[in-house]
């Protein structure tokens, strides 16, 4: 069976939280194909050591990117721990994110409480 894909994004101020919690859950990731915005991708796997597909930092297209992924129906999962306290330059591709997963019903967890539940309950 094909794997399934988790697509891991993170907010500068959240790429210490996404990278911890990359580390915890290194053997359940590691049972998926990952990929992630640039830098959050690097970072992630730098620290675990896991395979995660670099696309362009999120701010250059990177969250783009990902949304054309869920548009093909290549990602089932996506982790996007965006920052609610500070403006982004690229906040309209962060919208369009969240809405092309609404509109394919993919899974989109926007803190790790939601990443834990979705995890822990096996159906992914
Ligand atoms: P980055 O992009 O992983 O390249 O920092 C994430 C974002 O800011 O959307």
């Amino acid at each position: 069976m094909q794997k399934k894909t988790i697509a891991l994004i993170a907010h500068d101020s959240k790429k210490p939280e996404i990278v911890e919690w990359a580390i915890k859950n290194k053997q359940v990731l590691s049972q998926y194909d990952l990929c992630g915005t640039g830098t959050t991708s690097k970072r992630i796997s730098e620290a675990t050591g896991l395979n995660v597909k670099g696309y362009l930092s999120g701010p250059l297209g990177g969250d783009q990117q990902i949304g054309a992924l869920i548009a093909e129906g290549k990602i089932d999962f996506v982790l996007f721990l965006c920052d609610p306290l500070t403006a982004q330059p690229h906040d309209p591709d962060v919208k369009a994110l969240l809405r092309i997963a609404n509109v394919y019903n993919v899974a989109i967890a926007t803190n790790v409480a939601t990443a834990n539940l979705v995890l822990k309950d096996g159906s992914l």
